[in-house]
This record gives structure tokens, sequence and C-alpha cells, in this order.
């Protein structure tokens, strides 16, 4: 069976992801009368967003003195000068729109007495340039993700929409010049392949956390995208970048949002010691992520955990009352219950750093197009391309992100990547020919899978790599730890070539979606090794005992040689560099200082 065996469907634009960014980028385009498909390996709603708990970032400043500069100056400090700022400065001024349009959407906020938007406290975002925190993040109690996503899709279905529900993307179709002319796919419920063709594709596939063992990412999170990319050419930017979250649930995973601390909650030692008063005297326990997760670390390391096993940090709420977190985190009771048997009323939770979240992805401007490198100019548009969302690098996350920046960086750059495309004029363009073999590497893929007659099973590989990422790319990482994980993981980049597929049935064979997922897995695993292991420096979440704090570079970040972004291509490992923006659209440069908190 070749390419001209399968069947046709031709779009405007196929959106591979019906997470946030996926559903803003939609709406935005079957408002403006395009024919869209929208394709998810799950129903829209189950997408990963659902799971966001704690708030989306906007300067409203509905309950203390707040505007946009300050939160441009804590999201480049957070990036730790490593987000580029025009693309900061561009979130930042329109998140209050974005918000206010999801309000008017019918998107269910909590409300303060005199009717706005309630807003809580984050890590790391602060008034008046770091002088003490401030309430940004809107939140709908503690599931803001659930009904964001949830309004979204309805707006989606009353847009007219088309969704491909249960469809998983297999592989990007470009053509001899790199232009992009839509995605194979295949259709779970029967099995079938088909071509779908665009005149533009919008990858939207969310992140990759599902690399790490221990990480608090829904299971479809494979980095899928980030593979599609990766194998047709297109670099991978700062993957060595993984943020840990403070607080996911000890020996089990599942997050708890950075709310609890922006209501109140207090993370303690064995002593019973509120221990971030010694590392970060202003913010405290809402510090940002990397750096409060490394101090739970470093409390752990040094015999202060809790537990018999002294393995993991509690996280106290019990001064709360019950009331407020009845009222503002009623899931995170529910996880307390059901997850570590807690009444986080009445007790504290334990909890360690968790995987959380790729500050890396496809690199795009902030148009959301897909830039490559091409003839000199690092930020070459790929034809026919975009990328949005936690796939994505624009990158106003650099080296580490702040809490409630993903969700609205769902929301700016989806709703920018839709406009965009709208003004592009599709609806006069034809769709450019498709080449004869356009299909060709996937029915390979699938092919080598249906013709294998042993090989392991595509889990027990997943398996290992996620142990060998969660121990050679944790909180901490050595440049040993990490030239050995390199090893590591080339050898497993073998195995998975040969994975072996028991089951060859059509219908709903979801260990064939498995073993395909698993070539994203690795490629995703790869460019994260490969560049953490090539940056000798300390950044953000890429800290290694190796390159730590001296007078010339204290924290060991390295602004000379590293301040630069890091590109990775699957094609022989090989890894680029292209230069930070520090230029805002409009304002002045923050420029680059020591980090402290
Ligand atoms: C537990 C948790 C809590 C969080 N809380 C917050 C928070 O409070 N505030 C905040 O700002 N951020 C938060 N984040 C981060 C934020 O939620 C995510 O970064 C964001 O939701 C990702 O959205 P997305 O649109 O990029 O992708 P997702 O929501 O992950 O959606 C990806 C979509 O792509 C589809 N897909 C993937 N591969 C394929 C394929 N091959 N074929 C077809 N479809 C495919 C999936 O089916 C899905 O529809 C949280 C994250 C987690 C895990």
């Amino acid at each position: 069976m070749g390419t001209a065996s399968l069947p046709r469907r031709k779009f405007d634009v196929v959106i591979v992801g019906a997470g946030g960014s996926g559903m803003r980028a939609s709406l935005q385009l079957a408002l403006a009368g395009l024919n869209v498909a929208v394709l998810s390996k799950v129903f829209p709603t189950r997408s990963h967003t659902v799971a966001a708990q704690g708030g989306i970032g906007a300067s409203l400043g509905n309950m203390a003195e707040d505007n946009w500069h300050y939160h441009f100056y804590d999201t480049v400090k957070g990036s730790d000068w490593l987000g580029d700022q025009d693309a900061i400065e561009f979130m930042c001024r329109e998140a209050p729109k974005v918000v206010y349009e999801l309000e008017h959407m019918g998107m269910p906020f909590d409300r303060n007495p005199d009717g706005t938007i309630y807003q809580r406290p984050f890590g790391g975002h602060t008034a008046n340039y770091g002088e003490k925190p401030v309430q940004r993040a809107c939140a709908a109690a503690d599931r803001t993700g659930h009904a964001m996503l949830h309004t979204l899709y309805q707006q989606n279905v009353k847009a007219r929409t088309n969704f491909f529900v249960e469809w998983m993307a297999l592989d990007l179709i470009r053509d001899s010049e790199g232009d992009v002319l839509g995605v194979t796919a295949l259709e779970m419920e029967t099995g079938d392949v088909y071509i779908l063709e665009a005149k533009t594709t919008l990858f939207a596939t969310g992140g990759a956390g599902r690399i790490f063992a221990a990480s608090t990412n829904a299971f479809i999170n494979t980095g899928d995208g980030l593979g599609m990319a990766a194998r047709s050419g297109i670099p991978l930017e700062d993957m060595e970048f993984w943020q840990f979250h403070p607080t996911g649930v000890h020996n089990a995973g599942v997050l708890l949002t950075e709310g609890c601390r922006g209501e109140g909650a207090i993370l303690r030692n064995a002593n019973g010691e509120r221990f971030m008063e010694r590392y970060a005297p202003t913010l405290k326990d809402l510090a940002p992520r990397d750096f409060v997760s490394r101090c739970m670390d470093q409390e752990i390391k040094e015999g202060r955990g809790c537990g018999p096993n002294k393995d993991y940090i509690n996280l106290d709420m019990t001064h709360l009352g019950g009331d407020t977190i009845l009222k503002r985190l009623p899931s995170v009771f529910e996880i307390g219950h059901n997850f570590a048997n807690v009444d986080i009323t009445k007790e504290p939770i334990p909890v360690v750093p968790t995987i959380h979240y790729q500050m890396g992805g496809i690199p795009t401007n902030i148009h959301g197009q897909v830039v490559a490198p091409k003839n000199g100019n690092p930020n070459s548009v790929v034809g026919g391309f975009y990328a949005v969302g936690e796939c994505s690098c624009v990158s106003v996350h650099g080296a580490n992100r702040l809490g409630t920046n993903s969700l609205l960086d769902l929301l700016v750059f989806g709703r920018a990547a839709g406009n965009h495309i709208v003004d592009s004029g599709l609806k006069k363009q034809s769709h450019k020919p498709l080449p004869a073999d356009a299909a060709d590497a996937s029915l390979a893929r699938l092919a080598r899978l249906d013709s294998s007659t042993n090989g392991e099973y595509a889990q027990d590989v997943a398996n290992d790599l996620r142990d060998t990422m969660q121990r050679h790319a944790s909180v901490f990482r050595t440049q040993a730890l990490m030239d050995e994980g390199v090893k590591k993981v080339a050898d497993l980049a073998e195995r998975v070539k040969a994975i072996g597929l028991k089951d060859k049935s059509k219908v709903f064979n979801t260990a064939r979606i498995e073993a395909l997922e698993v070539d994203n897995l690795i490629e995703s695993a790869q460019a994260t090794m490969v560049s953490a292991a090539a940056r000798k420096e300390s950044r953000g979440a890429h800290t290694v005992n190796d390159y730590g704090d001296t007078p010339e570079h204290p924290n060991g970040r390295n602004d000379e040689v590293w301040m630069k972004h890091t590109l990775w291509y699957s094609e022989g490992n090989r890894l680029e560099y292209k230069p930070v923006n520090l230029k805002p659209l409009t304002v002045e440069s923050v420029p680059p200082k020591v980090r402290t908190f």
C-alpha cells in the first residue's frame, strides 16, 4: 500500500491538538469562516489543559495595584534571561484582553464581592519589580483549566469547528521546498490511515511530560508534535529546560496547585521549620518553581526530609481553615483524601518536586509561525506551519516558566496565530500539490510494526526511558550523569527501532498507538539529554552541580557564553544555537542580573 491509495480529506487549516491552545486558535479560524479540522487523541475536554488548577496570569489589578510592566519584568526574571523579550512583552500586554474575552465567552471565574474576577498570588509574580507578591492569577477555584477548556469547547461547537476525536496524527507532510502541506493521521476506531491536506497546519499537541517517570502530566502527553516536527527536519528549541513543580503528591505524582501556597500554604521540613524563609527572604514559599524545587531537594539531601525515609517535604494548609480550603481549593482537598489519605484541613500533606512542564519546543515567532535557520537567518519562516501552546517555544518561558503563564500563553498565542492565519488570505489560495511520497514515512513506520514477529513491548522500552530520564536529567544535574544519560538514551533509541507489536488487529488497537507514541517520546528524550549535556552552565531549571556559584558567574549562570537558545536536530543528534532576543517591542530591555528572591 502506498501514498496514492490512501483516502484524502482537504481543509483550509488542520490543527493537531484540542487543548486550550488548539481550541483558542480554531475558534478564531472558525469564526472567520475557514474550514478547520481539529484532531485529538482524546475527547477535546480531556486534553491536559483540563487538569490545570491554579489560574491564568493577567495584571488586571483587581485586588492589588498591578500593571503589565511588572508582569513583564517578573517573566523575564523568571526565565533567567533566556526568554525573548519581544514575545514576553506581547504576552503580558495582551493578557488582560484575552482574560476578559474569556470572561465574556462565559468562563465561570471566581468573583470578588464587587463582581470583578478573583485573583490569587502565585510564585514569582510580584508588584513593583520584585518588592512583594501580587495577586495576579485569575482563578476558577482550583479548576481553572477545566472551566477554560469547557468554555472554549462550547464556543467552538457554536462556531462549527470540525472535530476529529480519537484521531492520531502520525507525521508532517512537507514538500521539496520545505513547506508543510498537512499530516497523515490514524483513525483509532478503524485503524485506517488518512492524508489530511491543509493550506496551513497548526500544532497544539501539548508537552512531552511523559518522558519522565514521576510526572504530573496526563498519559497522552507523549510529545507527538515534537516527534513529528523533529522527524521532518525541524529543530527543537531549548529542550534541556524542564520544570519540576515543587508540590507533586509524594509517591503519586498528582499535582497540588501552586495556588495552595498562593492561598497561604507553607512548606515545612522534618523540624517543622518554614525553611523557605532562609532561602528566599522576600518571596518565601512563593519564589519561582525552579528555585523552590531546588531548596526542597537541598533540605532532603541534608537530612531534613520528612517521614520514615526522610524523603519528602510537608505542605501545611491546616492554618487556612476548612472554609477557605473548601471554597478555594476543593479539588486539592479531594486529592489529599484520595491520593495521600490525608485530611488537609487537619494535617500536612507529603510532597516532592515532580516533572511538570517543558519550557522548550518547536521554535516560533510571536505570530505562532514555526521558524528554523535557513540561509543564515536563524528565524526563517517554515511555510504553512504554525505551533502554539506547550509544544511550541516562542520563547516566553525561557529557562523557567512562572505559574499561570502557560494558560496565558495558550490564549495569547492561540489567538494571535489564528488571527495571523486569517490575515494571510487563505480562502483565496489553493492547496499545493502533494509530493508522490507524502505518506511513505508513516506507512513504513506502520508496516514495520505490522511485520514484526518478535521484539520488546513498547511499554517496557518506554518505562526504561522514563527511568533513565528521571535519573539523568533531574532537579540537580551533574555533567557525568548527563553524559552517561546521552549514551543510555542513544541505546534506548536503538531499542525503539526494534519494538514488536503482538496484537496486529486494527479496531481500537491501543497497543499500536502506544508503540507509535514511543517514536515521539524518544525524539523528545534525545532532544532533552543531548541539549542538556551540551549546556555547560546553570540557568533556570537546568541546574548542574559542576557549574555552581562563583564570583564571575553568580548561581553558575554564564551569560557571555550561554545566553543563547539551543536548537537540536534529530538527524545526527546535531546542535546549533541562536541568539536570545533581549529587545522588547516598545519598552526598555530588562538587563540581566543575578536572580534572588
Ligand atoms: C496538572 C497540571 C496543572 C497545571 N496547572 C496550570 C495552571 O494552573 N496554570 C497554568 O498556566 N498552567 C498550568 N499547567 C500547564 C498547562 O496546563 C499546560 O501547559 C497547557 O494546558 C498545555 O495546553 P496545550 O494546549 O499546549 O496542550 P494540551 O492541553 O496538553 O492538549 C494537547 C492536545 O493535543 C492532542 N494531541 C497530542 N498528540 C496528538 C496526536 N499525535 N494526534 C492528535 N492529537 C494529538 C491531545 O489529544 C490534546 O487534545 C498545568 C499542567 C498540569 C499538568
